[in-house]
């Protein structure tokens, strides 16, 4: 014999009970069959019954569309008009309704006889449906055989009187026999529910006592998951899972089966199978008593998204006598249930986690219970706090391991999530916490990623500026897309965008072949708002892109950093602004688990910050830095030879765009000087901008100029002076390098001759070199050279720092 239990959804429409129609049909056992109300309609009498209660005359026209609703399935179903049967029990429904409005009171008794209407409905439609079919079945009211005390709403069963009823009915069995599932009675027949989603506890309970050969639960969905799919959307299928694992994660809001349902087969060690109505062919997940495959540390993540914490304090408590005892039983009395537990080991506290419609009557309670002790100051006044939900890990072999929490408490602290409550399950099978609601999605997507390895890890970027730069990192962005999905489980998604004028945000992502387009008609770019957005968006594993040289975007760069959003740039403005204010990003980082990343501040793409990080991370010490890191000027001196004259260099180099728009930029050094400046504090050192001595090599009256053409009059007219400078150091063969220094504690930028022998003499085109002096690195320095300029080496510098965030826990 096999138990069959079909969901709302299962019995949905007309399509979807005939589907359940075939699958029984298909069935080779005897099959006890049991059904809850056509989906959403329990939700719809729960509703007619409040405003029945508070007076309100629609609830008539609510009542209506119940029964033309259940009248048209009949008639689709059986292609006859209803018959007697059906309309006692929509007059029964009529009667109950208008007698809760007539005393406007809505008892949790009749509360239940108004429930229990979807069940009885959906039963009797279905039953007659499949006898015109020609299936042999009989239709039992389990209002009859599962039997309960008197706590409507959510009744205890009694299980040795059901046991025997039970029993008693499976003489009349037929080859397909039909239990309404939820509902039940009481000793003396008032009928009762045994709580929302109480018709898997109705087929389990009957798989226990006939002692079933399989339990099946057909539902919308392939079986269980390893999250909500409607919360997380790439959550995997389980295949194969252990009772305990399965009764933890459904504790915890996994309502694919609803919590207490399983103990009964359970108890019998009969295997269950959850299905998908719709995809009959589908394997389905197979529970079964003892199970574990070893390998899988987590089975599933499960969530409540609306609880509330109740906590009572107080100095006074450690010597209240049976104080928890008293604590529990108020709760207990008010019918509050308690989903989770922690207590302070001071015992000068304790906090449960409660569902948040329990928070009001948990409060009563409580207030009654301790009234003397708050009144006399010895308990604190009772905290609720709301808004807030549980996310619990579930697992079996959780048990063993150790780090399961670090790494739920890291990856939840990195993305911002701050954790109000902790609890393990006495089981040690689950870790549950609980968080802010609204935190809720990315909590769970973000714990989804990092337990479960072959999940692809989605990441989340608000870039501003579209210029050169910006415009090739997005290319760039396009043409990685799907090999970085592929080979490196990234899915990297542009959320937000913005340039001067323009800004858009798309959820989802905006699409990579059109954002230009898209951008062009997007909302007028405001600073405020765009961080507003992103932080509404509140999506895990954001990243802030400032791809301008603006000084107003880079003052956001603190805010964003507390809100937990990680920072790339290759804007200089904030690493190299006062020393205190460098610190402070740095430390609001660490503090945030954020991360501010700037490579491409120095020498663009070359991997200069972050190998010179990875010295001093390891201990290394830096004593000693020279570098060249202007490709513009390498290019102006190599170019250079005393023919042409050097405004004309100037002149050339600008038109290959080799310069800043304005060329003074590069040729003042100031730009150097911030580069350097950046290297010493990477370095650990402390230094201010103006610390950095500049010798330039221009003449007073070239830095004095007013406009661009000011300049290049005033280079022309010193052309004498730079062709003394070209011919002195070809006379000792030597070339012209403006090199910044780190020596002696103190950093300089000036023009060199350097000679043959000096790695710097080569250096070709408008490359970059960096020579670290360090404790490893001491007689021969560490050498990074290469392109060091340019909007696509730029772009690709800005992506490793993307990467380096999304490989690492963001
Ligand atoms: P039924 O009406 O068949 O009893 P429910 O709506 O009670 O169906 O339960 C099925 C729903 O449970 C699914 O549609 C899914 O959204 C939700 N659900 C929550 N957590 C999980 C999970 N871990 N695995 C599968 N489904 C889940
Ligand atoms: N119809 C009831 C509910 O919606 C019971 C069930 O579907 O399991 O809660
Ligand atoms: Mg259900």
């Amino acid at each position: 014999m096999k138990v069959l239990k079909f969901g709302g959804t299962s019995v949905g429409s007309e399509e979807a009970i005939r589907q359940v129609a075939k699958i029984v049909q298909s069935q080779v056992d005897q099959v006890v069959l049991v059904t809850s109300a056509v989906g959403g309609v329990t939700d719809q009498l729960v509703k007619i019954g409040e405003v029945a209660a508070s007076g309100d005359k629609v609830y008539i026209s609510h009542f209506e569309v119940v029964k033309v609703q259940h009248e048209q399935l009949y008639y689709n179903l059986i292609e006859n008009k209803p018959d007697d049967k059906f309309y006692k029990i929509i007059e029964e429904f009529e009667d109950i309704c208008k007698g809760v409005f007539l005393l406007r009171e809505l008892t949790t008794r009749s509360s239940d006889y108004i429930l229990s209407i979807g069940e009885r409905l959906s039963s009797l439609i279905i039953s007659e449906f499949f006898r015109t079919e020609g299936i042999d079945i009989t239709l039992f009211d389990s209002r009859q055989y599962i039997k309960t005390d008197d706590h409507f709403g959510h009744a205890n069963v009694n299980f040795k009187l059901t046991t025997q009823k039970i029993k008693e009915a499976e003489a009349s069995f037929t080859r397909v026999s039909l239990f309404p599932g939820f509902i039940s009675s009481t000793e003396d027949n008032q009928t009762t529910t045994l709580g929302r989603g109480g018709s898997d506890y109705t087929a389990a309970i009957l798989a226990g006592v006939l002692v079933a050969d399989h339990f099946e639960v057909w539902t919308d969905v392939d079986g269980l998951m390893t999250a909500d799919p409607r919360m997380v959307k790439r959550a995997n299928f389980i295949e194969h899972v252990s009772y305990e694992e399965a009764l933890e994660l459904s504790h915890f809001g996994a309502k694919v089966i609803y919590p207490p349902s399983i103990q009964p087969a359970l108890e019998k060690g009969i295997p269950m199978t959850i299905k998908n109505t719709f995809k009959p062919d589908q394997k389905g997940t197979l529970i079964t008593k003892e199970w574990d495959d070893n390998k899988q540390l987590i089975r599933g993540i499960s969530s409540i998204k609306d609880i509330a914490l109740v906590t009572l304090s107080g100095s006074g408590m450690v010597g209240i006598p049976k104080f928890s005892y008293r604590f529990f039983r108020a709760l207990s009395t008010a019918k509050v249930n308690v989903i989770l537990i922690t207590q302070a080991s001071s015992e000068h506290s304790i906090t449960v986690g409660i569902d948040a419609k329990d928070a009001n009557p948990a409060l009563k309670a409580l207030k009654e219970e301790f009234t003397e002790q708050i009144a006399s100051n010895h308990i604190d006044p009772i905290l609720v706090e709301k808004n807030l939900s549980i996310i619990a890990l579930v697992g079996n072999n959780m048990r063993d391991q150790v780090g399961v929490s670090g790494q739920m408490f890291n990856v939840l602290g990195k993305n911002g999530v701050s954790i109000k409550a902790i609890a393990q399950g006495s089981s040690e099978r689950n870790i549950s916490a609980v968080i802010s609601k609204d935190d809720l999605s990315k909590a769970l997507n973000v714990l989804h990623e990092s337990f479960f390895l072959y999940a692809t890890k989605r990441i989340n970027l608000f870039i501003i500026g579209t210029g050169n730069v910006g415009k090739a990192f997005i290319n760039q962005l396009v043409q990685q897309f799907t090999y970085l999905k592929k080979n490196h489980q990234l899915n990297i998604k542009i959320i937000g965008m913005a340039n001067s004028k323009k800004m858009i945000f798309e959820k989802d992502g905006t699409p990579l072949s059109k954002w230009e387009s898209t951008l062009a008609n997007g909302a007028k770019f405001d600073k405020k708002d765009f961080l507003r957005h992103m932080y509404e968006m509140n999506l895990r594993n954001s990243i802030f892109i400032d791809i301008t040289a603006s000084d107003e975007i880079a003052a956001l760069y603190p805010e964003i950093l507390k809100k937990s959003i990680s920072v790339v740039t290759p804007n200089k403005i904030a690493a190299t602004g006062p020393q205190v204010d460098y610190l402070n990003l740095k430390s609001m980082s660490k503090k945030f688990g954020s991360r501010f990343l700037f490579e491409t501040n120095v020498c663009a793409g070359l991997p200069v910050l972050s190998t010179l990080n990875d010295l001093v991370r390891s201990g290394d010490q830096v004593h000693q830095i020279e570098a060249v890191l202007s490709g513009t000027l390498v290019f102006l001196f190599n170019e250079y030879n005393g023919t042409t004259k050097f405004v004309d260099v100037i002149k050339k180099a600008k038109e290959l765009g080799f310069t800043e728009p304005d060329p003074r930029l590069d040729l003042f050094g100031s730009d150097v000087k911030r580069k350097i400046l950046i290297l010493i504090r990477e370095s650990g050192y402390t230094c201010e901008y103006d610390d950095i001595e500049l010798n330039s090599f221009l003449p007073q009256s070239c830095m004095e100029s007013t406009t661009i053409e000011d300049f290049y009059e005033k280079v022309e007219a010193e052309e004498a002076h730079f062709k003394k400078l070209y011919d002195d150091a070809q006379a000792k063969g030597s070339r012209l390098k403006v090199v910044a220094k780190y020596k002696n504690g103190h950093g300089s930028v000036g023009l060199e001759a350097v000679d043959a022998t000096h790695p710097f003499y080569n250096l070709e085109g408008k490359d970059n070199i960096v020579l670290f002096y360090t404790n490893r690195y001491n007689d021969h320095p560490m050498v990074i050279k290469g392109a060091g300029a340019g909007a696509e080496v730029t772009a690709s510098g800005i992506f490793a720092d993307v990467l380096r965030l999304s490989q690492s826990d963001i």
